[in-house]
């Protein structure tokens, strides 16, 4: 295979979605699986709609996701010298004319054409047959014009081999004629993507499906401007349940690359969720590593049928898609001890929970913690918020387990501090002597050691669930333990 050069050429006109960058995956994975070059390219030509926000935001996200690029950041506004001089190019050799046709006149023609039930709505050709010198007459006396490409009049149809989808085919006699220039003499996007990818030379053209009606008439611009064609592979949509194409407008936050980053989820498990939003290996295997990932991923296994991001809005247990929810947790549950440490570390200072002890002489403690309590989480956020006990003497107190397991048992105001007692008396303060103490006081209290069991979890985590109750004792410690359970009457008074 010659060297692949891919590319990924975002429009800054809004934040990075899923949708690109899953595009943006394809193209680094491909890239990468055959040691080629990924190219950065921001398509900034919509002047009006682009914005530097939006070019910053796509750049972080890439970077947060971990999908390091080779070339760029080119921009596509630096190179607008190059989409005229083609666009001058193409009039010269005859592949494009000028039209004169005004923006009324076209609408007439389309209305009319509808009213006869014409089915060829497009452009009608009238000034493909204009004469050089009615071109130059009606220049002359400065009428404003576009440049249209010259779609070959030929019979049969157009067609490239996609690598996803095979042999695309389209009418000839179906292609208008399209406008390349506008009339303020701007080269529109499906030019300019053509040229900056000549000159970029991409040898794989990988994006979405909706680009399609793109290709068509770019596969002719590649033609008249003597170049071979890329190969192209269109990758399927991403739709949501109703079968809608995911987008900000309708579903909102949940579908830009940010909104991962701030909820707490790891770039990886992003990125692993989205190769099989379209891509499978063939297997059941979900959980990939980057470096199995680059070493599996075809374009042969891309699928043809469109994809489904699970979502159901206002179901807090869908917050997003359960898969990526599923696949987060597998990585938070598994992934190097001192790697999570470094993010959970992060997650503490934002709430200014970090002890630079956790770094020097608490290490242990700190890495052993989070190995016991990341089993039940989804994300690093849990850290600090269901796991904020662990970190901080101040947590909220869920009112379910305080209901259930506090409130209803009101001796527990003079149990679980008569408890503390005996824990504090104890020579060694661990698993197996605090589960004794616990068991042999609920045998005289005459209770069953669950009511002080819950009790204390509640207590001591402001949590329904975790883990064992003496792995948690043990953990937090003789002072921290004693302390909580001695001061309870709060949570009785708050009610
Ligand atoms: N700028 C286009 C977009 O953001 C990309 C087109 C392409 O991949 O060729 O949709």
């Amino acid at each position: 295979m010659e060297e692949v050069r891919v590319r990924f050429p975002p429009s800054p006109t809004g934040y990075l979605h899923i949708g690109g960058a899953r595009t943006a995956l394809f193209n680094w994975l491909f890239a990468r699986r055959h040691h080629g070059k990924l190219i950065l390219r921001i398509e900034d030509t919509d002047e009006e709609r682009s914005t530097r926000e939006s070019i910053d935001g796509i750049i972080d996200g890439l970077q947060w996701l971990g999908l390091d690029w080779d070339e760029g950041p080119y921009f596509q506004t630096e190179y607008s010298a190059d989409h005229i001089e083609a666009a001058n190019r193409l009039l010269d050799s005859g592949h494009a004319y000028a039209c004169f046709c005004t923006k009324e006149e076209l609408e007439r023609k389309r209305e009319e054409a509808v009213r006869a039930n014409r089915r060829e709505s497009g452009y009608d050709g009238t000034c493909r047959h204009l004469n050089a010198e009615d071109t130059r007459e009606k220049q002359a006396q400065g009428l404003p014009f576009v440049i249209r490409f010259k779609v070959p009049e030929r019979q049969g149809t157009l067609f490239y081999d996609d690598e996803v989808l095979g042999r695309i085919e389209r009418a000839y006699t179906e292609i208008e004629d399209f406008v390349i220039v506008r009339s303020n003499g701007k080269p529109l996007y499906l030019l300019c993507n053509v040229v900056d990818d000549i000159r970029d030379r991409i040898s794989h053209i990988i994006r979405g499906q909706d680009h399609m009606t793109n290709t068509t008439r770019q596969v002719l611009l590649y033609e008249a401007l003597g170049v071979k064609l890329p190969v192209f592979a269109h990758m399927p949509l991403t739709l949501d349940l109703q079968k809608r194409k995911i987008s900000k407008r309708s579903h909102g936050e949940v579908v830009s690359v940010q909104f991962y980053r701030d909820q707490g989820f790891l770039p990886w498990a992003v990125c692993n969720f989205l190769c099989l939003l379209g891509w499978n290996p063939g297997t059941d295997q979900e959980i990939f590593s980057r470096e199995e990932l680059i070493e599996t991923f075809s374009l042969s296994r891309m699928s043809r049928v469109n994809s489904v991001f699970n979502y159901k809005p206002g179901d807090p247990k869908f917050f997003t898609d359960p898969k990526l929810i599923a696949i987060n947790e597998h990585y938070l549950r598994t992934m190097d001890l001192d790697e999570l440490g470094e993010l959970v570390r992060r997650e503490l200072e934002v709430e200014d929970l970090w002890d630079p002890a956790y770094a020097g002489g608490r290490r242990a403690w700190y890495l052993a913690t989070l190995d016991m309590i990341r089993d039940r989480f989804h994300t690093l956020k849990d850290f600090t918020t269901i796991g904020r006990a662990y970190f901080a003497d101040t947590y909220a107190v869920d009112p379910k387990p305080l209901a259930k397991n506090l409130l209803k048992y009101p001796d527990l105001k003079t149990w679980l501090p008569q408890l503390a007692e005996r824990f504090s008396s104890l020579e060694e303060f661990d698993a197996a002597k605090t589960e004794s103490v616990c068991r042999q006081l609920a045998d005289e209290l005459q209770i069953k050691p669950g009511v002080l069991i819950n009790a204390m979890r509640t207590v001591l985590t402001g949590q329904l669930a975790g883990p064992s109750i003496f792995d948690i004792i043990t953990t937090l410690g003789r002072d921290r333990v004693t302390t909580r359970l001695r001061h309870i009457d709060h949570l009785f008074e708050a009610t």
